[in-house]
């Protein structure tokens, strides 16, 4: 940790990212670092690839995180948050790497350990701790804005403290971000409570396509989109879906299979994301790894280029296993 607080107070121009389609956790720990390192006077610009969910909307200072990156050339440090290989970042992967220096902050126990300084601890509650941890060491005030975005990081990461990932860290940090201004309320109201009423006729096509293995421990739920346009949402409207099928009685592995936009299909050349949520007896980084993903125990995902009913036999397989 000291080397790398020695190179961050060495630096003037710091990019800092995190993974596309980010979730409470990678805009937390991207939030809540950046607007830290502000503070020590140092030039900081937050990017992000994917249009931001609208539940984190209600964060001060979001509008920091833009989908420019700038001129890549004026960096002298890029800080990568939140992802277990460097390809998470999106297509901006190929030019970061001409920035001098990268550091590599994240919690994934599969983190491919890219960059030339690294904070990873797969113990971790979230990124948004290790962030935390950071701040500390270099005695930087924390501030509402700090406050509000690693308390959401920690609360997104940790399923409201519910997940197995919840620690006495958790709590105390948590605690002392409440301290500093995080509302909890605030944060629960803007995150869980506030659903539009598209997302209710989205979650009704969603439940209609819920499939359980004839062992009853895998269940499936598909996303397309044309579900998406029928709704009329965005896929950063919604998240948290994958926890319905998981809720499911006696149900080990929880699979989401969304097809992605035409777009991005040919782009990445995958046809769908598939995420995968553990009840912890099956370890879904290890079966997202088989198809070039990675993860955590009970919560992992991978890319993967196939049609659906070729996609829902590989899914179906896995229920041999559980
Ligand atoms: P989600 O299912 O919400 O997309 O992701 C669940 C977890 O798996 C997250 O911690 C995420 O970082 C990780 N994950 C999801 N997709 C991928 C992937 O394609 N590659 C890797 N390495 N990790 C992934
Ligand atoms: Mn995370």
């Amino acid at each position: 940790m000291h080397n790398i607080i020695n190179h961050l107070k060495k630096s003037n121009n710091i990019l800092l990212t995190t993974h596309s389609h980010p979730d409470g956790d990678a805009i937390g720990s991207l939030l809540g670092l950046g607007l830290a390192l502000e503070q020590l006077k140092i030039k900081v610009s937050l990017y992000n690839e994917s249009a931001l969910p609208i539940v984190y909307q209600f964060l001060p200072s979001i509008h920091r995180i833009k989908k420019d990156a700038g001129n890549i050339g004026d960096y002298d440090t890029v800080i990568i948050l939140d992802c277990s290989d460097l390809h998470r970042i999106g297509a901006i992967c190929e030019s970061v790497i001409k920035i001098p220096v990268m550091i590599n902050i994240d919690h994934h126990s599969t983190n491919t350990r890219f960059g030339e300084f690294q904070i990873i601890d797969p113990v971790a509650s979230s990124t948004s701790e290790l962030v935390y941890r950071l701040i500390k060491e270099m005695d930087i005030p924390i501030n509402v804005g700090i406050a509000y975005a690693l308390y959401t990081g920690i609360m997104a990461d940790t399923g409201s403290f519910r997940f197995s990932n919840t620690t006495p860290a958790s709590f105390e940090i948590s605690h002392e971000m409440v301290k500093h201004g995080a509302d909890p309320h605030k944060v629960a109201h803007h995150v869980y409570e506030t659903i539009s009423l598209n997302r209710i006729k989205l979650l009704t096509m969603l439940f209609d396509t819920i499939e359980v293995s004839e062992n009853g421990k895998l269940s499936i739920m598909t996303l397309t989109q044309q579900m998406l346009s029928a709704s009329g949402t965005l896929i950063e409207d919604v998240n948290g879906l994958i926890n319905y099928a998981k809720r499911i009685e006696n149900v080990k592995l929880a699979v989401l299979l969304y097809e992605r936009k035409a777009s991005l299909r040919r782009k990445s050349g995958s046809e769908f994301h598939v995420s995968l949520r553990s009840d912890g007896t099956v370890n879904a980084a290890a079966l997202a790894m088989g198809f070039g993903g990675g993860g955590h125990h009970n919560a992992a995902g991978f890319d993967i280029r196939a049609t659906l009913p070729e996609l829902k036999k590989i899914v179906f397989d896995f229920s041999k296993h559980l």
